[in-house]
């Protein structure tokens, strides 16, 4: 098999590839094709589940999942990325114990099915080129990828908003892992050539052209720090804290000004996390106006001050992140960065003059490679379309 780093740019190697996949594992043609892209947040970290502002990127590196109906209520799910398989019956399905990445794709069905949306068996054969588990978004992009295709073959259809809700769901209560909406919004509403601008608190979302020139490019540390699960939970209780404290629902709700004023009544701790939050979200609406009218000062600062938050007032900042961090800064081409994510290592990202793209990319490599010891993966993405059924011929 073919990398994932080629199928990336080839998307014609991709559908032989996963088509070939399919034939190895179950004999015979996919039938329909379905894919749901990753995404990057260009502002905005951890103002999700604070009800805030996100500025998110639906991303070219997507999921895509080749298709059979079977009719014996049986579905049989094969990942390329993990040389892995599942199966499980449509009318008794539990999570598995260990294996993580089948409850993704159970949770998916069982939270459909629980809508009394009517579900289908299949052979499905996944591939995608979002890294996983580097803040990307792998996970949104399966399961609104895994929607999409049940939806295709049950002959039903959903809201995109209302896809994304039950994504969610499937990942909060059946994996069991406590997200916000952020993921799974991206996924499913993204527009070509886009950049959505969330509002966590009524779900509204705006479309951000980009500016022209203006290039983003995913630069992966490599590291995650292994905590990085209790740490999210507790930045999270933090928030909670302070929201209560100040008497609002969400720090959503918490003005600059307000929390200059009662300040000394929060824990320090808090009061620092609560200052990044309410910066962070307001720095999302300002991006969003500074990418279009492409005033690329501005957006420098505000990636800066996002950077500088996240690692003196959030401490969700890494050594890994401090390294890849000057290594962008430095490289040819550099507008600004900053950390994308939850943080604690992973994947960040940068805004690069298109025009100095490769040489920015090398440069980082390079430097990042000299000062942490780690070949980093770096990756020009491109806005992408939501979650939708595709044509396989599109790419040949
Ligand atoms: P992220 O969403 O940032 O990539 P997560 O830890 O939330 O990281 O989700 C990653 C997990 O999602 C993987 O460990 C795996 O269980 C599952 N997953 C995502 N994409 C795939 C895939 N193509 N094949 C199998 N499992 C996948
Ligand atoms: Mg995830």
């Amino acid at each position: 098999m073919k990398s994932a780093v080629d199928w990336a740019v080839d998307s014609q190697a991709r559908t032989e590839g996963l088509g070939d996949g399919f034939r190895r594992t179950f004999g015979g043609e996919p039938e329909l094709w379905a894919r749901a892209p990753g995404r990057v947040d260009l502002m905005g970290s951890h103002t999700d589940y604070n009800l805030g502002f996100v500025l998110t990127l639906p991303i070219s590196r997507d999921t895509w999942i080749a298709a059979r109906r079977r009719d014996d209520r049986t579905v049989r799910v094969h990942s390329m990325n993990l040389d892995a398989g599942d199966e499980f019956r449509l009318d008794a399905i539990e999570p598995v114990a260990g294996s993580r990445w089948c409850n993704y794709v159970r949770g998916v069905a069982a939270t459909l099915a629980g809508e009394r949306l009517a579900l289908t068996g299949c052979d499905l054969a996944i591939h995608s080129t979002v890294p996983l588990e580097s803040g990307l978004s792998s996970s949104a992009a399966l399961e609104c990828a895994l929607a999409t295709m049940f939806a295709a073959l049950g002959g039903w259809s959903l809201r995109p908003e209302r896809m994304a809700l039950l994504c969610q769901k499937a990942e909060n209560e059946f994996v069991g892992v406590n997200c916000g909406i952020l993921d799974q919004y991206s996924s499913c509403l993204g527009r070509e050539a886009c950049a959505l601008l969330l509002d966590c608190r009524d779900l509204s979302t705006r479309s951000v052209r980009l500016a022209d020139g203006i290039r983003v490019v995913v630069c992966n540390t490599m590291s995650r720090r292994r905590l990085s699960g209790s740490e999210y939970a507790q930045r999270r209780a933090e928030c909670e804290l302070g929201a209560a404290r100040l008497g609002v629902r969400a720090l959503r709700d918490v003005t600059p000004q307000m929390l200059a004023a009662r300040r000394p009544e929060l824990p320090e701790q808090v009061a620092r996390r609560c200052d990044f939050i309410v910066a962070e979200s307001a720095r999302a609406e300002s991006l969003a106006t500074a990418l279009t009218v492409n005033d690329r000062q501005i957006v420098g600062r505000l990636c800066a001050e996002s950077f500088a938050g996240a690692r003196d007032l959030y401490e969700i900042c890494s050594p890994a992140m401090v390294a890849m961090m000057e290594a962008m800064l430095a490289a040819p081409g550099a507008i600004g960065a900053r950390q994308a994510g939850a943080g604690f290592g992973g994947s960040m990202v940068a805004l690069v003059d298109a025009a100095s793209t490769d040489a920015f990319c090398a440069a980082v490599g390079k430097a990042y490679g000299k000062a942490a010891g780690m070949v980093p993966e770096t990756y020009p993405v491109e806005a992408a379309q939501g979650a939708e059924v595709f044509d396989k011929y599109r790419c040949s």
